[in-house]
């Protein structure tokens, strides 16, 4: 619902003055079964958790259908590992920005909307001061305060907890930059926050886990883990690490001393969750299709909007594939089984490791193959540490996409573990489509 005073205020300033960026007092998080603290049981509507949470009974087709206007086709390339996109792009800034993640698409992405009054606050994190890894959930109202919400921290933040301070503020055009569950909850309380406009930029995620647990980690990697400042997992199959002294140092996954985490290093939110690529976002900004770039999904007309503010900022070729990934996903998933729900560790002497690793960047999937290699994988996991540590929620939790991926490696649904089929009806569907398409027409062009 537009508020009359805000519509049409252009790239003015937010109202009242708000800081560039800021975070408000949250309340609380309330007790929760699985559930990695996006931010919605910190709100007056908590109760909503019972429909938001990816973790209880999300229904996946229904829901695309209602943000793109139709559900994930897996007759079309690529839509039954992905999700429902229009187009895929292989993408960097020509001027990649100090401090991001990759070239800063995301940020930047950010401060586009806020340069041109598209959004009147972008909600996301930010480092929280004295442990740059832990992530804080930031109201950004002015383009200069994105630059310091760059780069990946590890951990859980509550942004959507941001939305009612937001609201209380008076600001009615929002973007959020998120991680699958929180965008999968927004969506399904979108509805009820009476917004003018709403911007979803989200990234993929998996394997998250607590920053605490995240310490531990670069602990292993490091005796100074203090001076890591800089650590992503590459689709060339190595970790890059940065260092506060401009060093660089690139470790091969195989040689990664995951032996050494307890087997519950992540927790099995983020062992289970279903949503790789974060298919309910307008627009995904990863870099796992990307082949050594960035990957874009753009998902629906706000996604394309969203590329059209970037112009010629962005550089863009077509995603390239390579390889065979049915090898090193049967592979993993022998290993998943093995490790009895413990970290999927694979068998070989030392000695062998460094060697297997250059095979791996060798004749390893590339780029797209990667891509799906990757959602494949966590599929697997998905199902085989449900069945093993909460075998009763897999009839809620698993969308029937979820069991045609793994159904190549032997994997199938057994007695109680697949729920009624609750895809929309394909009239419904089509219904859904020509109203989402119509209001996302409507409101294609920037506020005058
Ligand atoms: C835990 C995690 C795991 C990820 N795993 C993958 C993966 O497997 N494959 C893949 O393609 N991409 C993954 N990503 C996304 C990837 O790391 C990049 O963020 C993305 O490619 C955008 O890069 P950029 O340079 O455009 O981002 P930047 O411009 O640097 O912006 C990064 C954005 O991410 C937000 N962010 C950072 N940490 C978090 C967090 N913990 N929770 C929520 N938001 C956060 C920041 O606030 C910022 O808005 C993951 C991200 C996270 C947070
Ligand atoms: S909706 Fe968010 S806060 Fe609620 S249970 Fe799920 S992850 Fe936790
Ligand atoms: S892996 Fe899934 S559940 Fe875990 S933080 Fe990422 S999106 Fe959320």
């Amino acid at each position: 619902m537009a508020e009359g005073g805000l519509a049409g205020t252009g790239a003015s300033d937010p109202p009242g003055g708000l800081p560039a960026l800021w975070t408000p007092p949250l309340a609380a998080a309330a007790p929760r079964g699985l559930c990695t603290d996006c931010g919605v049981s910190r709100m007056r509507i908590a109760k909503a958790c019972g429909r938001a949470c990816q973790f209880i009974a999300p229904d996946y087709p229904a829901a695309e259908a209602a943000v793109h206007g139709r559900a994930r086709d897996p007759t079309r390339p690529d839509e039954l590992h992905f999700g429902p996109f229009r187009r895929m792009l292989r993408a960097s800034l020509r001027e990649p920005r100090a401090g991001a993640q990759w070239t800063g698409i995301a940020t930047r992405l950010g401060e586009r909307l806020l340069e041109t009054g598209l959004a009147q606050a972008v909600l996301t994190v930010a480092p929280t001061p004295g442990d740059p890894w832990r992530p804080r959930p930031v109201i950004v109202t002015r383009p200069e305060g994105m630059a310091a919400c760059r780069g990946m921290r590890m951990g859980y933040a509550p942004t959507l907890a941001l939305l009612e301070p937001a609201l209380e503020a008076g600001l009615r055009r929002l973007a959020l930059i998120g991680i699958p569950c929180q965008v999968h909850a927004l969506r399904k309380i979108e509805a009820l926050l009476g917004l003018e406009k709403l911007w979803v930029v989200g990234t993929p995620c998996s394997d998250n886990t607590t920053t605490e647990r995240f310490h531990s980690f670069l602990a292993l990697l490091d005796p100074r883990p203090e001076t890591i400042t800089y650590l992503e997992f590459r689709a060339d199959y190595r970790v890059e690490l940065r260092y506060a002294d401009g060093r660089v140092r690139f470790v091969p996954f195989l040689e990664l001393p995951i032996a050494k985490l307890p087997p519950d290093f992540f927790p099995l939110t983020c062992r289970t969750c279903v949503d790789y690529t974060n298919v309910l976002s307008d627009l995904t900004v990863g870099y796992m299709g990307g082949s050594g770039r960035q990957w874009l999904l753009v998902r629906n007309p706000r996604g394309e909007e969203l590329v059209q503010l970037l112009g010629e900022e962005l550089l863009v070729e077509e995603p390239e594939s390579r390889g065979r990934r049915t090898g090193p996903v049967r592979a993993y998933a022998e290993n998943v089984a093995r490790a009895a729900g413990g970290l999927p560790l694979r068998r070989m002497p030392d000695w062998l490791r460094p060697i297997a690793g250059r095979m791996q960047r060798w004749f390893g999937p590339k780029g797209l193959e990667f891509a799906r290699t990757r959602v494949e994988m966590k599929a697997l996991e998905t199902v085989l540490h449900l069945r093993r540590a909460a075998r009763a929620k897999m009839k809620h939790m698993i969308p029937e996409h979820l069991w045609r991926l793994v159904e190549p490696y032997g994997l199938r649904p057994e007695p109680g573990e697949r729920a009624a089929t609750r895809s929309p009806a394909p009239a419904a569907q089509a219904a859904a489509r020509a109203g989402t398409e119509a209001a996302s027409a409507a409101k294609a062009s920037p506020p005058t």
